[in-house]
């Protein structure tokens, strides 16, 4: 029988989106591929004046700056920003290879998590492709610091992650969650999650240039003790799920999937690409490994997100 997770796999069509930039407030519209088996995920990115810059790449060594998102050089002076969340919906569901392409400079926020590029991936479906699915097995551990707060590549049997935040907030305060990964655990306990911020940051990140598309619709504002959105959070510590879906998308980044835990306290996409290029740094730390000799628990239909359509593999198996 042909195994699921065994096999890489891309979008069944191509999905278009529009929306603005969370930091930036530019209009952008982003579109979505499919793409070779063994290509990964690319990025294209149309200039003013029609220029294409690209396709580049979706790799952390194109990380330029992480405050608070991550932005990626395309070259020729042209970067994209806020790239984690489609990422992290393209690599939640296990879709290995796709190619974006986005004519500004920032990914459009949406409504603040990956919940839309989730269900129109689900929508369109999934094309298994012939190439066997590749993984970055974590075979060392890597831990990088910051502080008090950390984050951690460990070897492990499986795909998990095992993430801490802690504010001195009480609507947010201490919360952890440990996922262990499957397409429809992604779909349903983490891409809704939406991002966050503080009433009390918000000039000072506006004076610097950030958070000036941020709004009611596309963040959570959070105020002293109260959330100031209208209507009830999407889960009780969405905090966290959104951590962990920004986590999901930076991990993203080294061209194939982990294969191990990651663990992180207090941390962020800054200790998110570090401890990635930290593994890659050295051949020690990890090796590439075929998944038809891992035992990856996710292999029933059932693991997969409600209404997802697959049709090569439903066909394969009868
Ligand atoms: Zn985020």
């Amino acid at each position: 029988m042909l195994r699921l997770s065994a096999r890489q796999c891309t979008l069944g069509g191509s999905l278009e989106f529009s929306g603005v930039g969370v930091h930036s407030a530019v209009p952008v519209n982003l579109r979505i591929d499919p793409a070779p088996a063994d290509s990964g995920y690319q990025i294209t990115r149309i200039l003013k004046d029609g220029t294409r810059v690209g396709p580049v790449q979706i790799h952390f060594s194109r990380v330029t700056r992480t405050t608070l998102c991550t932005t990626l050089d395309l070259g020729n002076s042209t970067s994209v920003a806020t790239v984690e969340h489609v990422v992290s919906a393209l690599s939640g569901l296990g879709v290995d290879n796709a190619h974006i392409t986005v004519d500004s400079e920032e990914c459009p926020i949406l409504d603040g998590s990956a919940g839309r590029y989730v269900a129109a991936i689900i929508d369109c479906g999934i094309d298994v492709q012939p190439a066997t699915r590749k993984y970055l097995k974590v075979t060392r551990a890597v831990t990088v610091r910051n502080n008090d707060a950390f984050a951690a590549l460990e070897p492990y049997n499986g795909r998990s992650l095992d993430l801490e935040i802690d504010f001195d907030n009480k609507v947010i305060g201490r919360q952890r969650m440990i996922f262990d990964w499957t397409p429809r655990r992604f779909a349903e306990d983490v891409a809704p999650a939406r991002t966050f911020g503080f009433a009390r940051d918000r000039q000072a990140l506006q004076q610097a240039g950030y958070a000036l598309g941020s709004s009611l619709e596309n963040s959570i504002l959070v105020q002293d003790e109260a959330i100031l959105n209208p209507g009830e959070l999407r889960y009780e510590d969405e905090f966290v799920r959104h951590k962990l879906l920004d986590a999901i998308g930076d991990l993203a980044l080294g061209g194939m999937p982990i294969y191990g835990r990651f663990r992180s306290y207090k941390g962020g996409h800054g200790l998110n690409a570090l401890v990635l290029s930290s593994l890659l740094a050295s051949e020690a730390n990890y090796e590439v490994v075929s998944a038809e000799d891992l035992p990856l628990a996710f292999d029933s239909l059932d693991d997969l997100p409600e209404g997802l359509n697959v049709k090569p593999y439903l066909r394969s198996v009868g």
